[in-house]
């Protein structure tokens, strides 16, 4: 789980990997993995060297914004990258990567002091926040390296919480899937199948490196490993969609319609193998499975995903066990697999 904390705590927007990236290659490269890349930063390790091509995919871009303009005063103003939600990030902390190092910034806000009544339940429009590094002037900013197109990323550490198999982090979405797939590409064994574990950029602005590595791929059998919606909160609707439950294996989201023979052939097996599952839908939202399957002649596609609280904020929260039977999965398939679990999945 260090490499876990230490991929979290990585900074990596959409277009902005490159952190994240030499982080996984240097783990693989301890591998001796034959790797590959695509033209926009995203990598792929290969394993096995005959049967069906297994896809796997772990995006490695978090949300977070860029900058757009600095006031006279010296204050941020900000685009966001990825779906952000203004109410959770008023009055954060974020980290801007300037090239002289990390400068601290807060998403300033009005006290309620000076907020009249009426208008205290509403939510703040995302236009009217900004962030306040402390300086006082423009010039000020730009002296302490501070330019437009800079990153920012929420500040925050990594916690073991209370019973110690929560873990809350920013950036679960989709450190987590990235380190699923690092983690199952270490221990899998494919005999009858080869292994692509791929580590894609701009999933959160439109599953842009799930596009171009699925082209080099060519995938026979794809599964992308991203959050999934943990929802067994107060007010919170809890079927399907708990913490520790087990990895969920969509049956639908608004980019992928779950292979209904690949789904049942990961039901099967995670039976086999005393592995709990969960069967969401997701309303809103895809994963990198949506490119994945569409790529020269298609292939059957399923999301896997790590339930998580509080998805697209500051601190997201996962289940340990959930992480660990996910990985368990993909190598009970990766190991088993063989042209006649393909021929019967398409069949
Ligand atoms: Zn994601």
């Amino acid at each position: 789980m260090t490499i876990l904390k230490t991929l979290t705590q990585l900074p990596g927007i959409p277009g902005h990997e490159s952190k994240v990236k030499a982080f996984i290659k240097e783990e693989l490269i301890k591998e001796n993995a034959e790797i590959l890349e695509d033209n926009l930063g995203s990598l792929i390790a290969k394993k096995g060297t005959q049967g069906p091509k297994i896809m796997l995919a772990g995006h490695m871009d978090e949300i977070g914004l860029i900058i757009s303009s600095i006031t006279n005063e010296g204050f941020i103003k900000f685009q966001t990258v990825g779906g952000w939600f203004s109410q959770v990030m008023l009055a954060q902390l974020w980290d801007i990567h300037t090239d002289k190092g990390i400068i601290i910034g807060v998403t300033g806000i009005k006290p309620p002091h000076l907020i009249p009544l009426d208008q205290r339940s509403k939510a703040i429009p995302m236009d009217d926040l900004f962030i306040d590094i402390g300086v006082a002037s423009k010039e000020e900013a730009l002296e302490k390296g501070i330019q437009i197109g800079q990153m920012i990323t929420p500040h925050n550490d990594y916690y073991e919480l209370a019973n110690t198999n929560y873990h809350l982090a920013k950036a679960f979405d989709n450190r987590v899937g990235s380190y699923v797939v690092l983690e199952a590409f270490k221990r899998a064994e494919p005999k009858q199948a080869q292994l692509y574990a791929t580590f894609t950029v701009q999933e959160e602005v439109g599953l842009r490196g799930a596009k171009t590595t699925s082209y080099i791929v060519e995938p026979d059998l794809a599964i992308s490993v991203d959050t999934g919606v943990g929802n067994d909160v107060p007010k919170g609707d809890k079927n399907e969609q708990s913490l520790g439950k087990g990895p969920q294996i969509y049956l639908f989201d608004r980019t992928t319609i779950g292979h209904p023979k690949l789904r049942r052939h990961l039901l099967n097996l995670a039976n086999t193998h005393d592995i709990p599952t969960q069967q969401p839908f997701i309303k809103q939202g895809g994963t990198d499975a949506g490119n994945m399957h569409l790529a020269h002649r298609g292939a059957p596609a399923v999301s896997l995903g790590i339930p998580t609280r509080y998805m697209h904020s500051h601190y997201s929260m996962i289940h340990t066990e959930d992480v660990e039977n996910a990985i368990k999965l993909l190598v009970a398939f990766i190991n088993t697999c063989d042209q006649n679990t393909l021929i019967n999945i398409k069949k």
